[in-house]
């Protein structure tokens, strides 16, 4: 809190507690000056929960003394204290082969949880999916889209072509048809369509992938997209 804060939250204490009004223009300088002196570094607010006024305010509430600068101070430190703990450290949207940037960003997002301004990010494994991922790695997944280089993966092509069909397809905003269900072939999403190989007598010997998906499966791709906006 700056200068103007702090005499913000002593005007709002004031009007709480009465006894903690200076008249004397000298005292209400120190004791502006003492405040300031030893909450500088916390926060008024942050977006994540933390405000110096409720913590003032729970002070005078429950506790018959005079509210002291460390009545606000040691919510604060326990604050930290809780969200730390509660933070595990997300994968970091840089290149991890650049060490000083990986630390630098791992120790960043420790700060901005400690200092309020970021949500402690919980193991995936109990948070709700991927509400969690940094918007930043989010872009930087978009951008690659997985964990096969896009080289290794243009490489790849030739030997998935029902696979290479759907990216491309994607990547031009086309209907996704592996993103439905045949059903002709009734191959689930994400599987290719597949066909029938059929033995000299008649009788079916297996099936194997197809690089295009039937037609049907095209068609109600094509319907499912015209209904729902494209995902973002
Ligand atoms: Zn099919």
């Amino acid at each position: 809190m700056d200068r103007r804060e702090i005499a913000a939250l002593l005007a709002y204490i004031g009007r709480l507690d009465p006894r903690t009004i200076r008249t004397d223009p000298g005292e209400a300088r120190d004791q502006l000056a003492q405040w300031h002196e030893l909450l500088g570094d916390v926060p008024m607010a942050t977006p994540h929960g933390w405000d110096a006024r409720v913590a003032a305010r729970q002070h005078i509430r429950t506790s018959p003394y005079q509210i002291l600068p460390a009545d606000v101070a040691r919510p604060w430190e326990s604050y930290r204290r809780d969200r730390l703990s509660r933070h595990s450290d997300p994968t970091p949207s840089v290149d991890p082969d650049d060490q000083a940037a990986w630390t630098a960003a791992l120790a960043g997002a420790r700060r901005a949880v400690a200092a309020g301004l970021a949500q402690p990010a919980q193991a995936r494994a109990i948070t709700s999916g991927r509400n969690g991922i940094d918007p930043r790695l989010e872009a930087r997944l978009r951008e690659i889209g997985s964990c096969i280089p896009p080289t290794a993966r243009a490489a790849l092509a030739p030997y998935r072509p029902a696979r290479a069909a759907r990216e491309a397809a994607v990547a031009q905003g086309q209907p996704d048809p592996l993103g439905v269900r045949c059903g002709w072939c009734l191959a689930q999403p994400g599987e290719p369509c597949r066909r029938r190989r059929i033995g000299p007598d008649d009788g079916v010997r297996g099936t194997a992938p197809r690089a295009t998906p039937h037609p049907g499966r095209l068609d109600l791709a094509a319907a499912q997209q015209a209904q729902q906006p494209a995902m973002v």
